[in-house]
């Protein structure tokens, strides 16, 4: 008799970077995670890929083809650093796999199995916006990764600001700081709406690298101060968990209390779909909390400034052309500040 044979869905814990946005996707709660890694039940999931574009680093998209007696255990997930490698034809011929029951399980299409209550299963997925706005200009993802070419960027610290009130009154837990990152002569480009992570420096409890923390990007595309190659992120210091027990969240920490000088090892850009659409006459609805403005703070700058730099080139118009200037030739790119026209 042939050993059955499962394409197992697994995530690659060298480039998840923690967001929790497929456990918050997945209709049949087949995602679960521990201080360390995201990982995905084989006895649960159903190979209905809600979660895969959703995931900002494609970690999720991940495979492997396992005798089902042999599918890796939640606990062996939780202790990878990275994952093992697709296994040889021998090795799955010596497991009593048959060749052609490898075959029909690689081509298989996924599909949706009926949930065994009866009951339709809530796809959250279908309500997410997984597809960014028609008009929204290009994202570039992942440039900066474990997976990646360049591993990470090296960002200097231009600005670290306080901006929440200190005091008895505000409360001395509540601290949020707004951080201004400079990538020099290294190309970074983002979009409102995307978001970097930080690697802290240091060694987690298990004497593993700390994983990436991720921050929404907080300023323009064209730098937080238009033109040069920053940004800012809008962080707050993590004093208590969710529960309200005393903590000292590890890169919230490290990044509130880093000076002007300091270096940062970054990965990214993250996000394809949050981005803000371009055509003038979009309507853009915003709702968050707390530092979930972030984002919202990069849009609604990007949009005063377009405005800002469309009065100027009425005003220049209304001018007419200085003594001896040749006509313009056209917008210049929207990524470097100056004028430009959608
Ligand atoms: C897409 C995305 C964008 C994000 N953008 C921002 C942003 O713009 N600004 C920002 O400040 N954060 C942002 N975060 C959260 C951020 O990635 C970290 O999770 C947060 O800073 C805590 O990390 P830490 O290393 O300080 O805490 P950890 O050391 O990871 O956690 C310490 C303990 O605190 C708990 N904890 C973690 N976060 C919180 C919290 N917020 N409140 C209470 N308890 C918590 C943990 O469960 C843990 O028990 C974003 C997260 C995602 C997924
Ligand atoms: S493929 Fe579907 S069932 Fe499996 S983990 Fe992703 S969302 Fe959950
Ligand atoms: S990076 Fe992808 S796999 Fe990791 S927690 Fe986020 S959505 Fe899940």
């Amino acid at each position: 008799m042939t050993e059955t044979v499962i394409k197992q869905h697994l995530i690659d814990p060298e480039i998840c970077i923690r967001c929790n946005t497929c456990e918050a996707i997945c209709p049949v709660g087949a995602i679960t995670h521990d201080s360390r890694n995201y990982v995905v039940k084989a006895d649960v999931c159903n190979l209905c890929m809600a979660c895969i574009s959703p995931c900002p680093t494609g970690s999720i998209d991940n495979w492997r083809t396992v005798p089902k007696i042999v599918a890796y255990s939640i606990e062996d997930q939780l202790l990878w650093d990275e994952l093992p490698a697709e296994l040889t034809e021998e090795q799955l011929a010596q497991a009593g796999v048959a060749e052609t029951a490898v075959a029909e399980v690689q081509q298989a299409a996924p599909s949706t199995q009926p949930d065994p209550s009866g009951q339709e299963t809530f796809n959250s997925a279908a309500f997410g916006a997984t597809l960014p706005p028609w008009s929204a200009a290009h994202a570039y993802t992942n440039l900066y990764g474990p997976k990646a070419a360049e591993k990470t960027i090296t960002a200097k610290v231009v600005g670290n600001v306080r901006v929440t009130e200190v005091g008895a009154t505000a409360g001395a837990d509540y601290d949020t700081h707004h951080i201004v990152l400079d990538f020099g002569s290294m190309p970074f480009p983002v979009l409102e709406g995307q978001s970097i992570a930080v690697l802290p420096p240091g060694l987690d409890e298990h004497g593993r690298a700390h994983h990436a923390r991720q921050y929404s990007i907080a300023s323009p595309r064209n730098g937080e101060r238009p033109g040069y190659n920053n940004l800012s992120l809008t962080i707050k210091r993590v004093l208590e968990d969710h529960s309200g027990k005393p903590v000292r969240g590890v890169a919230s920490n490290y990044m509130c209390d880093l000076k002007i000088g300091d270096t940062v090892q970054v990965i990214g850009p993250f996000g394809s779909s949050f981005l803000m659409p371009n055509h003038p006459r979009s309507n853009i609805v915003m709702i968050c909390t707390g530092t979930g403005s972030a984002p919202m703070r990069a849009m609604t700058e990007w949009r005063r400034r377009l405005r800002n730099a469309a009065i100027r080139k009425q005003e220049r118009s209304a001018a007419g052309p200085p003594q001896g200037a040749s006509a313009p030739t056209g917008g210049s790119d929207p990524r470097s500040g100056g004028a430009w026209g959608h």
